[in-house]
């Protein structure tokens, strides 16, 4: 199938685009790498009059370092940060998880701001960002405004977004010493889709873990709780209690419950410098 007709504008400023998106008269829709909105337009699931191509706009390909944070623009591409653009322990774990997005062809176009905006389940920055603790800028006619990404995301392809807004940016919160990282991501293929995906954080100073299971046809469950609670061993996790979190997140899929514990005990593991497969 083909898309429908439609206008290609390239805004001259990230200011400009609010007002464009709000328009009364044609539905415009922001289009940064093109690498999902492309087959939606071919499927016809969308119909924009106008397409506003915002990946060349200076402000949204910002990376600014501050004291405890990264802040890195919605227009920053997958291979932007597999090549490195952010330094230390964030940088480490954003490079590794961007190699295992897709193929590079598709990471050469694909930003951080279209896959967290079109909040596919299964998509690898949604469930590291969440784990990351990362917090998301929105700009629009009324100004900007700040939210936890957790928030934001409000379903399988649902996010808190007004018609006039767009993302601007997201904030990664620096790691410390006593912060371990951990990440599975199931597939049949590399850089597929995950069909089960989990993402550990462990702070050992406060002696909790922040656990993201993506992949579950709904927005990536987050458990926050003390090791105490969540660990049976050193690096196994209670599988009863990831089971009861994704029965009461409506995730009620016992043979596929099973690879995404499969996935929390691998990334675990990881964590703990365990190679797993
Ligand atoms: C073959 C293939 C394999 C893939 N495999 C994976 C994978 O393994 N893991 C993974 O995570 N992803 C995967 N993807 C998706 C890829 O990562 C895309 O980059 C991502 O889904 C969308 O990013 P984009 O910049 O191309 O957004 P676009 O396609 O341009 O836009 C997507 C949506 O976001 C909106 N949007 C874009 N930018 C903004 C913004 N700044 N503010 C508000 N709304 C915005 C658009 O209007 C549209 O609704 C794959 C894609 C392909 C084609």
């Amino acid at each position: 199938m083909k898309p429908v007709k439609f206008d290609y504008t390239v805004p001259a400023a990230l200011m400009a685009v609010p007002a464009l998106l709000a328009g009364q008269e044609r539905v415009s829709k922001v289009v940064s790498g093109g690498q999902s909105l492309g087959a939606m337009l071919n499927l016809r699931l969308v119909q924009p009059d106008v397409l506003l191509d915002i990946s060349g706009l200076a402000d949204l390909k910002l990376i600014q370092e501050t004291r405890d944070a990264w802040v890195i623009g919605a227009c920053i591409t997958h291979a932007n940060i597999e090549d490195g653009c952010i330094a230390g322990k964030v940088g480490e774990v954003l490079a590794s998880i961007a190699r295992g997005i897709a193929y590079r062809a598709v990471r050469n176009r694909g930003t951080i701001g279209g896959s967290l905006a079109h909040a596919d389940p299964s998509a690898d920055w949604l469930c590291t960002l969440m784990a990351l603790n990362t917090t998301i800028r929105l700009v629009s006619q009324a100004g900007a405004r700040t939210l936890a990404l957790e928030k934001f995301v409000t379903g399988a392809y649902e996010v808190d977004l007004a018609e006039d807004e767009l993302i601007e940016s997201v904030t990664i919160p620096k790691l410390s010493e006593t912060q371990y990282w951990g990440y599975s991501k199931i597939c049949r293929k590399t850089g597929e889709f995950a069909h089960a995906m989990a993402a550990v954080m462990r702070d050992t100073a406060k002696g909790n873990t922040r656990l993201v299971l993506g992949a579950t046809e709904r927005s990536p469950l987050v458990i926050v709780e003390s090791d105490d609670a969540l660990f049976e061993s050193r690096d196994r996790f209670r599988a009863d209690v990831i089971e009861r979190a994704l029965s009461a997140h409506g995730v009620i899929d016992p043979i596929g419950n099973q690879i995404r514990v499969a996935a929390c005990q691998r990334a675990l593991k990881k964590s703990f410098g365990v190679a797993t497969r």
